[in-house]
C-alpha cells in the first residue's frame, strides 16, 4: 500500500513542517499524473503482501526481515513469486523470510565503504537523495537514525520500498517520496544528507550540490558518492552520447575536482574517504535482475575501458560539512 498520509501527520508537528506547504500538492499531482503502465500491477502485488509481517529483523548487519520459520513453505513460495513481479531488483540484497533477493548491485558493499566515515547516525534526521529501492535507508535505520526520508522519482523503486516496508511492519520513521531533488523546498533541517550514485545523472552538477546544501542544517554532513576519473583538480570527463551504455551520464570529475566544487558550493572540511573501481562482482546480472549489467558494458578485450572506450567505472565517496551561513 502506498500511503503518504502518515508522513503528513508526522510533519504537522515536526521541525520539517514547512514541507507541508508544497508536498501534498506535489504528491497529489504525482498520483494523478502517474502514467506508468505497470503501476496498477505492482500495486496489486503490494496489496497481496499485506498478510506478511516480520517478527524478527536485522538492519544493522544486513536487511533481513522475518525468519524462515515465521511462515510456511507454501507462503514463502508465494512471497517469492510476488516479489519477482517487481523485477528488476537493482539495489539490495534483501533476505525476506528466507527469500534471498540477490540484486544487481551489492549495495551492502557500498555501505561498508561509507559507514566507517560517517558521523554516527544515531538520533539524526537523514535524507537519502536518489535512494533507489531504499536499501541504504534500512541500513541507516539500523544505525538508529531518528528519521529516514528517501526521495527517488522511480515508481518501481517506490513499489519495491513499499513491499519491504510492509514486511517490516510499516515503521513510522522511514518514508519514501517519489520526488526529484529539484522538487524539494529549501528545508535546511537534515543532519545528514546522502547523494549516492546521482551526481553523474544530473545535467547541472553544481546546482545539484547547492540543492543538497539547501536540505542541510548549518554544520550538517553531506555524503556524496559518484563516478570519478583519475586526474587532478581541473580534470572532468564529459562523455559522448553514452557512458557504459547509459545515455544519462553528464559529468564525471576527478575526486579532487569534485572536492573543489564542494568548496565552491559552501561546504568545508571536505574529505575524499574512498575511491574504488567497480567490479563485475559488485554489479552483475542475477536471477532478480536479468538484464545486461556491468560485464556487458565493458570492453571485452580490456576491462579498464567501457565499451565506448571511456575509463571503466570508478567511484569515490566524499564527506563534507555545510558551512554556517555567514
Ligand atoms: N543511492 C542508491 C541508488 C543510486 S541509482 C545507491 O547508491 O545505490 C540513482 C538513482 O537516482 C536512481 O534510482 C534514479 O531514479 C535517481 N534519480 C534520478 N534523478 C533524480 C533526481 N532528480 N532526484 C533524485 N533522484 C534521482
Amino acid at each position: 500500500m502506498i500511503d503518504f498520509a502518515s508522513f503528513y501527520q508526522f510533519l504537522a508537528t515536526d521541525r520539517l513542517s514547512r514541507w507541508l506547504t508544497v508536498l501534498p500538492a506535489q504528491l497529489h499531482a504525482w498520483q494523478h499524473d502517474q502514467q506508468h503502465g505497470d503501476l496498477p500491477r505492482w500495486q496489486r502485488v503490494l496489496a497481496k503482501l499485506e498478510s506478511y509481517q516480520a517478527r524478527h529483523m536485522d538492519l544493522k548487519h544486513s536487511v533481513t526481515l522475518g525468519h524462515p520459520d515465521e511462515i510456511t513453505v507454501g507462503e514463502r513460495s508465494k512471497l517469492e513469486n510476488l516479489l519477482q513481479h517487481l523485477h528488476p531488483w537493482r539495489k539490495g540484497p534483501y533476505d525476506l523470510f528466507g527469500v534471498q533477493i540477490d540484486t544487481e548491485w551489492r549495495s551492502d558493499w557500498k555501505w561498508d565503504r561509507v559507514l566507517p566515515h560517517l558521523s554516527p547516525l544515531k538520533g539524526r534526521y537523514v535524507l537519502d537523495v536518489g535512494c533507489g529501492s531504499g536499501y541504504h535507508m534500512w541500513r541507516m535505520l539500523g544505525e538508529e537514525a531518528r528519521l529516514v526520508v528517501g526521495i527517488d522519482p522511480s515508481p518501481l523503486f517506490l513499489c519495491q520500498f513499499s513491499a519491504i516496508k510492509q514486511l517490516a511492519g510499516r515503521p513510522g520513521n522511514i518514508h519514501f517520496l517519489p520526488l526529484g531533488i529539484e522538487q524539494l523546498p529549501k528545508l535546511e533541517r537534515f543532519d545528514t544528507v546522502f547523494s549516492m550514485g546521482v551526481l553523474y545523472h544530473r545535467r547541472s552538477p553544481i546546482d545539484h550540490l547547492y540543492q543538497l546544501r539547501d536540505q542541510l542544517r548549518d554544520g550538517g554532513e553531506l555524503v556524496l558518492e559518484t563516478l570519478v576519473i583519475d586526474g587532478g583538480p581541473d580534470d572532468v570527463l564529459v562523455p559522448g552520447e553514452r557512458y557504459a551504455q547509459m545515455r544519462n551520464v553528464w559529468f564525471i570529475p576527478s575526486a579532487q575536482a569534485l572536492a573543489g566544487w564542494l568548496e565552491k558550493c559552501g561546504f568545508e572540511n571536505v574529505r575524499i574517504v574512498d575511491q574504488s573501481v567497480t567490479t563485475t562482482d559488485e554489479q552483475r546480472k542475477t536471477a532478480w535482475m536479468r538484464n545486461d549489467s556491468l560485464a556487458e558494458f565493458l570492453d571485452p578485450s580490456d576491462s579498464t575501458l567501457t565499451i565506448e572506450g571511456h575509463p571503466a567505472p570508478k567511484r569515490a565517496v566524499l564527506i563534507a560539512s555545510r558551512c554556517a551561513e555567514g
